[in-house]
């Protein structure tokens, strides 16, 4: 960690995953931060898992949490396809081929576990600027700041903000309405960018399965995931909505059983039905499964990173794993301008400006998976509901000969994973080692990130 001292403050709005990574990676680089969290509670339990990636994987070990959090979640070794009915149609290793490709399978955690384990790994210095009941209200900007204002009244002075408030965004909604009263005329996007296709009913509950397994299972209009783990199984029930729409609508949860009531029959593994387990409940949400990339990242001082910027649905588990490969970015060019600044008051406006737009140029391009993964999620999504014939016959046959996932895995997921990123300035082992190489190493001496 640099002991380099500057008046450079960044001021994290949302202390969910990408907010608490955030706070990981600006502690590392020496960046005094503050992370401001509506929530009375950094753990909120709604049932919710995370699947963790390779790539991520290799971040979260330059966090050193790594060997506290594996043991708490499972890897994932095993996939089935069925139908609702219950044929079964496809038996995959997709998993494993992960694991051969990367040096480890993806691995489920329940996600309030893993956001303690994340929290729980900071120093305590870094936890003590974790603020909840920080409900952000407003934003101000000026040419040399700028100033948060909260519910309850408290303000916070910085350089940067750093939007890490989900998808509803409250930062994001900020910087709209300064970018419009800046010039009404210019293009931005609307307050809801995103449009949903699908809804979600997600909830875990005690594992009727041995842990590792993965299961999705099929029909038109309808579809699963689910997932065991060593105590509880995670299950993701998919329904299509009767029109797109990019309205926000909260759920009742009258909503929530009538969803479960529609599931009630479906299959979850070969012996055990969603009617099975809705009785033993441990936590469960409903929620529109907004898809999207937002075209501003970024207006003066304010950037947005994580589902505030880009979001896509949960069928290939990735969200979150493009959320920290956000921050990745963003930190390792970040670092660098406020250890090349001369004033103690960091880099310009100017070049903040500059590094902001060159973070959403380098995510948005081929360097990385982003733009790739969102649109491949949707398509997971689609064939599993069978969104029309191509889609159906795409799931049922032509994605299904062993042949043909070996093929996808090896050269679409496996060339966009080994893309990778991690911090460049904290140095270490490299922990995820397989057949494929990383395009960014983790090396025991400072790897320099060129984009240009
Ligand atoms: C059911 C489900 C399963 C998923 N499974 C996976 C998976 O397996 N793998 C994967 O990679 N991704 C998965 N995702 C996606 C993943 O959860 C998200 O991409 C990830 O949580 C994004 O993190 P975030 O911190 O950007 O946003 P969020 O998780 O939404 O966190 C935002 C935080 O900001 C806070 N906040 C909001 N407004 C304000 C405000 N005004 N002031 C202060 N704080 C505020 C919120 O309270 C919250 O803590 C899943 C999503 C869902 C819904």
């Amino acid at each position: 960690m640099s002991s380099r001292s500057t008046k450079f403050k960044v001021i994290v709005v949302g202390g969910g995953p990408i907010g608490l990574t955030a706070a990981h990676a600006l502690h590392l680089a020496g960046i005094d931060f503050v992370v401001l969290e509506r929530r009375l509670e950094i753990f909120e339990d709604r049932g919710a898992s995370l699947i963790v990636h390779p790539h991520t994987l290799r971040v979260l070990h330059q966090f050193g949490i790594l060997d506290d959090l594996l043991p708490r979640g499972v890897e994932l070794d095993h996939h089935l396809s069925f139908t609702a009915d219950g044929h079964v149609f496809a038996e995959g290793n997709r998993y494993g081929l992960i694991r051969e490709y990367h040096g480890h399978g993806p691995v489920a955690f329940h996600r309030a576990e893993l956001l303690e384990s994340m929290y729980n790994g900071l120093p305590e210095g870094a936890k003590e600027k974790i603020l909840t009941d920080k409900k952000l209200t407003d934003l101000t900007t000026t040419h040399d700041g700028v100033t948060a204002t909260c519910a309850d009244g408290s303000v916070f002075h910085g350089s940067v903000i750093i939007g890490a408030d989900g998808v509803y965004s409250k930062t994001r909604q900020i910087m709209r309405d300064l970018a419009l009263k800046e010039n009404a005329t210019r293009s931005w996007d609307p307050v809801h960018p995103y449009t949903a296709t699908y809804q979600l009913l997600f909830g875990s509950f005690p594992s009727p399965s041995p842990a590792g397994q993965g299961y999705d299972i099929q029909s038109k209009g309808k579809a699963i995931m689910y997932f065991s783990g060593t105590d509880r199984g995670w299950f993701f029930l998919y329904k299509r909505l009767p029109r797109p729409t990019s309205e926000r609508r909260i759920y009742t949860q009258k909503d929530v059983d009538a969803v479960a009531e529609e599931f009630a029959e479906f299959p979850l593994t070969q012996t055990v039905k969603v009617k099975d387990v809705w009785p033993r409940m441990l936590g469960a949400g409903l929620t529109n499964l907004d898809e999207g990339i937002v075209k501003h990242w970024s207006f003066g001082r304010i950037v947005l990173v994580g589902d505030a910027c880009h979001k896509m649905t949960t069928h290939l588990g990735l969200g979150f794993n493009h959320g920290i490969q956000d921050i990745v970015v963003l930190c390792n060019s970040l670092r660098k301008a406020v250890r090349a600044a001369s004033g103690s008051q960091g880099p310009r406006a100017k070049v903040l400006t500059e590094i902001f737009e060159n973070y959403q140029a380098v995510r948005m391009s081929s360097v990385c998976s982003l733009e790739g993964d969102v649109a491949k999620s949707g398509l997971e999504t689609r064939m599993h509901a069978w969104h029309n014939p191509c889609y159906y016959l795409l799931s049922r046959y032509l994605s299904v000969p062993h042949t043909i996932e070996v093929l996808f895995m090896k050269y679409v997921m496996a060339p966009e994973f080994r893309k990778g990123q991690v911090l460049d300035y904290v140095t270490g082992e490299e922990r995820m080692k397989g057949k494929i190489s990383w395009v960014y190493p983790v090396s025991p001496t400072t790897v320099k990130t060129d984009y240009s």
